[in-house]
């Protein structure tokens, strides 16, 4: 790999491609991209090579305007001879993924077949392709890795020039920058985008390379800070909460010793409402310090799970009931069955669901019903819990999943609360190999749904089922429940 020093040509604003190797060509507008890759195909029709363009279908577009206005002849003719050649990216990549997955013989035959139409004639032949990006875009990396490395066999085998595009916004972060260099390292020429290779003389370019050293380096240098900080504060969270714990765990022992006394004694009403809203309050206490010693835990990877079979429709029941027991607001309606067995911490389950319930009840004030609904489809079991109140905007649906993140109202205030149940919730499933998401408009009620693996069904008659015998035991069910 090495970094191209594209030389100027014509266009002011377009970098010249090496017509040779694997090029990745970086870029922050389309209008840069389409300069480098007109002048790429440009170039290959005047010296008779074939050109194959794998592009989205405004970019193909954009080309051709481009190209037919440029040299309309040259251009009709290398059409008319497959000597020029305009895929659609997402097509054709479609044409060899299957179910997510890239098929290297499929790969093969369909960019193999197209690669020898160009050359027809003994024509040399320079190729462009977006699928690598789409991927990436999808954010699918290893699937664009991947497919940079099927590009790379298939030039060991037909000898051709390829150049890929990518947009430098799509490496935006910290986290990308190993596959940044991945990505780098599977092409043989590297060209920067154009905040580089607009500057003109060498000594522009060092002036910028040397002020990105020192932005790169500030940067590490911030990076490191903040990881500081924040192991800094998660320990202070850890300790903080073990601190808290034993003395609001003795808190509550006592208040519940306190309050059967005062039963046994017939106290008056009130002083057993006083000592009831105690308890309460330090059920609350307690589960917030429960929750931040959670995502210690998780931070640090210490988060264990006691793992078993669990048969969630029994485990959903039980968890509803006790919910149900401690409010006096809402009626939790239960629907539906999983008939599912699933590997997981009970406890920890539970934990999820009573935090959605609570939720469902807490941002629903004005309604009085919350729903639960259990369903399956195949080998996963899913359990939505709907409710009736606020709802959340679209552009929170992702954020709320967040570590400590609370929607705020017009007057920037929040319901009560830390905004940890959430990502705590979502962690735990996918730690059960599960997936929690919301449905849900602003003012429209939501429905936040977690879906587990099924590992066998769980049937009083059969014990444990195959999935095969699912739709059966459904149609039993369904029978079951209308029969009076
Ligand atoms: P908390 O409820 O303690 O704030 P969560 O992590 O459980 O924390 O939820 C994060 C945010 O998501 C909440 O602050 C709230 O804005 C929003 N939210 C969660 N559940 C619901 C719901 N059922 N309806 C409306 N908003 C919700």
């Amino acid at each position: 790999m090495s970094i191209t020093q594209p030389n100027r040509i014509n266009d002011s604003r377009s970098a010249q491609i090496d017509p040779s190797g694997h090029i990745v060509q970086f870029y922050d507008s389309d209008e840069y991209l389409l300069n480098t890759l007109t002048g790429f195909v440009r170039a290959g029709l005047a010296a008779h090579d074939g050109c194959i363009v794998i592009a989205t279908k405004a970019h193909r577009a954009a080309l051709e305007r481009r190209l037919a206005g440029e040299e309309p002849v040259r251009f009709a003719i290398a059409h008319a001879e497959d000597a020029y050649l305009a895929l659609d990216a997402r097509e054709t990549l479609a044409q060899f993924m299957v179910n997510g997955t890239l098929v290297p013989q499929r790969f093969r035959e369909v960019i193999g077949g197209a690669i020898a139409r160009a050359g027809r004639n003994g024509r040399s032949v320079r190729a462009y392709g977006e699928m690598v990006t789409l991927l990436w875009l999808d954010g699918n990396s290893t699937g664009a890795i991947q497919l940079e490395e099927l590009w790379n066999d298939l030039r060991e085998s037909s000898a051709f020039t390829l150049c890929c595009g990518y947009p430098m916004k799509a490496f935006e972060g910290e986290a990308y920058a190993a596959s940044f260099a991945e990505i780098c390292h599977r092409h043989t020429h590297v060209i920067p985008d154009e905040s580089y290779t607009s500057l003109v003389t060498a000594d522009e370019r060092l002036r910028a390379i040397s002020l990105l050293q020192q932005k790169a380096l500030s940067l590490e240098a911030e990076i490191a800070e903040r990881k500081a900080t924040e192991e800094r504060l998660q320990a202070l969270i850890n300790m903080a909460s073990h601190e808290l714990k034993t003395p609001v765990t003795s808190l509550k022992g006592f208040t519940q010793i306190l309050q059967r006394r005062l039963r046994q004694q017939d106290a008056d009403p009130q002083t057993l409402l006083f000592v009831e809203r105690m308890n309460t309050q330090i059920t609350r206490l307690a589960t917030l310090i429960g929750d931040l010693l959670d995502i210690s835990k998780m931070e640090t990877g210490m988060l264990a799970l006691a793992e078993s079979d669990v048969d969630l429709d029994e485990l959903v029941r039980e968890t509803v009931e006790n919910v149900q027991a401690a409010t006096t607001t809402h009626r939790l309606i239960l629907e539906g069955t999983t008939h599912a067995v699933v590997l997981g911490d009970r406890e920890r389950l539970g934990q999820v669901l009573i935090n959605l319930l609570t939720n469902a009840i807490k941002y629903s004030p004005e309604a009085d019903t919350v729903r639960i609904r259990l369903s399956r489809d195949g080998e996963r079991a899913e359990v939505a819990v709907r409710d009736f109140g606020i709802g959340i905007d679209a552009q929170y649906h992702e954020r709320i999943f967040e570590r400590f993140y609370q929607v705020t109202d017009q007057h920037g205030n929040t319901y009560p609360g830390l905004g940890i149940g959430l990502y705590i919730a979502r962690t735990l499933l996918e730690r059960h190999r599960g997936q929690l998401c919301v449905e849900s408009n602003k003012g429209a009620g939501s429905t936040f749904r977690f879906t587990l693996p099924v590992i066998h069904s769980a049937h009083p008659a059969l014990g444990g089922a195959s999935l095969d015998t699912l739709d059966t035991l459904d149609t039993f069910d369904k029978v079951a429940d209308s029969t009076p």
